[in-house]
Formats: C-alpha cells, sequence, structure tokens
C-alpha cells in the first residue's frame, strides 16, 4: 500500500489527512502538520504569555499590600482650601481631597473657604487627618 491520502494518517489538530510530503511530525501514533503544530505552540504561547502577566499582576498587588502590612500608614500632608466640611460626619474636603478628621481634631473655627494645612496618614484609600492647622 502506497503511503498516500490513503494511508489513513490524520493531523490530530486538524483533522485532516496528511498529504506525503507534507512536513509533518509524528509521535507514537499520532501525526501532526508540522505547521498546525507550529500554529497550536504558538497559540499556547500567547495563552501562556496572558496568563504569566496575569500572575505577575497578582503578585505585584499581593506585593503592595504586603509593604502596605509591613510599613503601616502612608503618612501625608495637604495645603489647600475648605471645600466642603461636614462637622457632624467629621469630613472635610482640602481641595478636591476628602479626609476623615480623626477625633483629636478640633473642629472649632473651621469652616469652607478657610486655608488649611492637613497632615495625617493614608489608611486604605481613606485619608485621616491627625492635625489641622488654620493658616
Ligand atoms: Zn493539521
Amino acid at each position: 500500500m502506497p503511503p498516500d491520502d490513503e494511508s489513513g494518517l490524520i493531523c490530530t489538530l486538524c483533522s485532516k489527512p496528511v498529504h506525503p510530503g507534507t512536513a509533518a511530525a509524528r509521535s507514537g501514533d499520532t501525526f501532526v502538520h508540522v505547521r498546525c503544530l507550529a500554529r497550536e505552540t504558538g497559540l499556547r504561547a500567547m495563552d501562556l504569555h496572558d496568563r504569566a502577566a496575569e500572575v505577575l499582576a497578582r503578585a505585584e498587588r499581593a506585593r503592595a499590600h504586603a509593604e502596605a502590612l509591613v510599613t503601616g500608614p502612608e503618612p501625608f500632608a495637604l495645603t489647600g482650601q475648605v471645600t466642603a466640611f461636614d462637622a457632624a460626619a467629621r469630613r472635610v474636603t482640602i481641595g478636591v481631597a476628602e479626609c476623615l478628621l480623626a477625633p483629636s481634631v478640633p473642629l472649632d473655627g473651621l469652616a469652607v473657604g478657610l486655608s488649611v494645612s492637613g497632615m495625617g496618614f493614608r489608611s486604605g484609600i481613606e485619608r485621616v487627618v491627625t492635625t489641622l492647622v488654620i493658616r
């Protein structure tokens, strides 16, 4: 029996016959076109690349989270005009930055329009002002 189309060799990747003379790779009883193998390998490489990028991003988030746990709250200082003030909620907006006023910060004399400097620390997405100076 001549090794032609009738030989029954089927590429396991595209399910098409492996014609004699076409570049093919064999592994045991399995045949694949070299071009199919190359395409498959390329797709797998792209998939692995995407997955690696995802794992790296996750690792970076975990590293940042771990660093925040180790270094503790990040200090900040802001100077600007009070653009909003809610005494009941102890919230003040300095410029565009909304902050929470720590219980130790006196609210007397605080009002929208004043120029202030606020110092404190970031806790997650919250800025907590522990020292407020009216300028
Ligand atoms: Zn194929």
